[in-house]
């Protein structure tokens, strides 16, 4: 709704000056309508020596001589005005001007043939103040946006730029980003460069003017720009990208321009610019689609604006996006973002770091492991478990806990993985015994594969979309080997090979898996060269807007059906996983029809326990055993030492048996 302000008023009074300044004539005498037969009275009687007869509306208009003022209006001129009138509507023009001329009358007429001036400007002008008025309308609404103090339509072209000021109530410092440590690292030096600039420009280095932060969402980006402008104790400007992008052409170059203006007041300070990419997109490479026009212009604002100001003007620039493969080049290029720095999702670590940060405002249980609740959150970003923390103490408040505790937890990291528990959605016998053939077809393929992520639960309580999950322990590994892919492929298949043996029938549940393990296998067919007749050809292609696909049609038709080979094959082998083990699949799927959770207990006690370790396992082992050589070498390191200092025993005296002579020697020894 337009908001009703002074600038309306203001349009209002214009409005009614320029009405009053067309309709006044300067004095006010008053004006009488009578009829007509009156009228030819007055004209008749001669209390008139000036008529007016309007031929465009049909109206006589006398003016009153002095004299007759008290006949006709019944009041003296001090009452009636100078010039009082008498108006009538006549018949027809014929008729008065025969009257007229009949009436032997000797005063001026005067024939006219106004249009009501203002009426019709007014109609003229109508079209172009509705224009007007909606294009304000407009204006304004795109003005308030940005929910800042904007006033209307003068604040379109300036930037939407957030400001926060060196002690105000952002204070964001390095403690607050938890993990990060190489980030963080790297943006130490930019804080370095706020802080004391002369240490750098005495010695002739130039200031770097940005920094690219690369990483997916919910890492803490924002959050070390934040940290940065923190440390530094400098203000810091937050915007983002697609805020410079508005309907009209120039807007996004001169809020570019703003903002770089006020930046410039307020140095040395940050400015931040979330989703960069929304900008800083690659310019049109495909002619076809004519390229984004005001994107561009913005863009080319941008890269203007980074070589204008100054190397050591103290404006310095992050940018946040998780596409830099997208960027346009000439954004990369030295003097503008040249360092890129990496954010990337947390590992083990950094998670219980991240935990430890976030529970800081919680209460939380005495004995709450945190290791665990990181274990239970592989591939969470920071943002994730900011969210997990603050919903278990929602569950924790629901369930009128003093303190938030490890159920409420585990609690939370399912509803943000699996959405909200739907106990109430009903279902028939049928169909939970399907599902529940369904997930132990997961569980049992997957138990018995060695490279699947090893099982955490699996339910067939309803949550969100899905009305089954299996929840696994992604091992978040450096690099995946082809077989690791073909077990989880495998694994996923599962599901619908369980149906399909134990029901007889195939269902709409496999929906999810199949979608999963399609995009997988083409992954590894078209991407990675992993099927052996396209083998060591990738065909990536990340450029946006490319319909033409890098490879002819027969490569096309053979990617199709190494694919479905693929997919086939592993579909097989889950299959004849299952026959193999059929008993123990269904006891697995009874436990889960009665008991609706399971978890990896219960799976191992029907299979026994996995032959392999995980690399989990492995890790920790390779830990323990390079501690442990480490160890050893520091002992004997010290032995050395100490077998140096006292003085060596002297040589044994042949004549006499070793055993007497040396009866304390260390076991080490007597083992060599
Ligand atoms: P990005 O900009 O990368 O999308 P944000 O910086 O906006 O992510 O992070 C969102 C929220 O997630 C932060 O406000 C913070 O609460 C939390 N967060 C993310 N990473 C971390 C981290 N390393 N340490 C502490 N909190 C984090
Ligand atoms: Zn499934």
């Amino acid at each position: 709704m337009p908001r009703f302000n002074l600038n309306w008023l203001y349009i209002a009074i214009i409005a009614g000056l320029a009405f009053m300044l067309f309709q006044g004539n300067g004095e006010s005498s008053i004006n009488k309508t009578v009829s007509y037969t009156q009228f030819k009275e007055y004209v008749t009687k001669g209390y008139t020596q000036d008529i007016t007869v309007n031929k465009t509306d049909g109206t006589a208009r006398m003016v009153i001589l002095p004299q007759y003022l008290r006949d006709v209006f019944k009041a003296g001129s001090e009452r009636t005005g100078k010039h009082p009138t008498v108006t009538t509507n006549y018949p027809s023009a014929d008729k008065v001007e025969d009257f007229l001329s009949a009436s032997q009358y000797k005063g001026n007429v005067k024939y006219e043939e106004t249009h009501n001036y203002w009426l019709s400007l007014l109609g003229s002008l109508l079209p172009i103040i509705l224009l007007i008025a909606v294009w304000l309308f407009f204006m304004r609404r795109m003005g308030s946006g940005g929910g800042n103090n904007s006033t209307g339509i003068f604040s379109v072209g300036k930037s939407k730029a957030r400001l926060f000021e060196k002690g105000s109530g952002l204070h964001v410092t390095f403690k607050d980003v938890a993990g990060q440590e190489g980030p963080k690292q790297e943006v130490q030096e930019i804080v370095d460069f706020l802080k004391n600039p002369k240490k750098y420009t005495d010695l002739g280095g130039k200031i770097p003017k940005g920094a690219l932060l690369v990483g997916p969402p919910g890492t803490g980006k924002t959050l070390l720009a934040k940290a940065v402008a923190g440390e530094a104790d400098v203000p810091f400007f937050s915007m983002s990208g697609s805020d410079f992008v508005e309907m009209f052409v120039g807007v996004g170059a001169s809020r570019v321009r703003d903002l770089f203006r006020q930046a410039k007041e307020k140095a040395p300070c940050i400015i931040f610019i979330d989703e960069i990419d929304a900008v800083g997109r690659a310019r049109g490479k495909n002619p076809a689609f004519g390229g984004n026009d005001e994107r561009e212009n913005t863009l080319n604002q941008l890269l203007t604006e980074m070589d204008g100001f100054g190397t050591n003007s103290g404006v310095i620039i992050l940018a946040a996006t998780n596409r830099v493969d997208i960027l346009d080049k000439a954004l990369l290029r030295a003097g503008r973002f040249d360092r890129q720095i990496h954010v990337d999702l947390p590992d083990l670590p950094e998670r219980v770091a991240i935990f430890k940060v976030h529970m800081r405002p919680l209460k939380l249980d005495k004995d709450l492991d945190i290791e665990l609740l990181a274990r239970q959150t592989p591939g969470f970003s920071g943002a994730d478990i900011a969210n997990v923390c603050n919903e278990a103490a929602l569950i924790a408040a629901r369930h009128n806990s003093s303190s938030v505790g490890r159920q409420d937890f585990l609690d939370a990291v399912d509803r943000i993985i699996g959405g909200l528990e739907k106990k109430t959605k009903v279902m028939t016998e049928d169909e939970k015994r399907t599902i529940a053939l369904h997930e132990a077809g997961h569980a049992s393929v997957s138990w018995l594969l060695q490279y699947a992520n090893p099982l955490v639960k699996v339910t067939i309580v309803p949550r969100g979309q899905a009305l089954g999950a299996a929840w696994y322990l992604p091992e978040e590994r450096n690099i995946t080997t082809k077989e690791q892919m073909l077990d989880e492929i495998c694994a996923t298949l599962g599901g619908r090979a369980a149906e399909e043996l134990f029901t007889g029938h195939i269902s709409s549940g496999a929906l999810n898996d199949l979608e999963v393990v399609t995009k997988r296998s083409y992954g590894m067919v078209a991407y990675m060269g992993m099927s052996d007749e396209l083998s060591n050809l990738c065909y990536y292609n990340n450029q946006e807007y490319n319909f033409t696909k890098p490879y002819s049609e027969k490569t096309a038709e053979k990617i199709d059906e190494e694919v479905k080979r693929l997919i086939n094959e592993q579909y097989e082998r889950a299959k004849s996983i299952l026959r193999e083990n059929a008993d123990k699949h269904a006891r697995l799927a009874a436990i889960l029809i009665d008991r609706e959770v399971i978890y990896a207990e219960d799976v191992e006690k029907i299979f026994g326990k996995r032959p392999w370790k995980s690399r989990t396992e492995v890790l920790l082992e390779e830990e323990a055993a390079s501690k442990e050589k480490e160890e050893a070498r520091r002992r004997a390191e010290a032995e050395r030492m100490a077998g140096v200092a006292p003085t060596t025993p002297p040589p044994p005296i042949p004549e006499l048996p070793a055993e007497a002579e040396a009866p304390e020697t260390n076991d080490k020894e007597e083992k060599a």
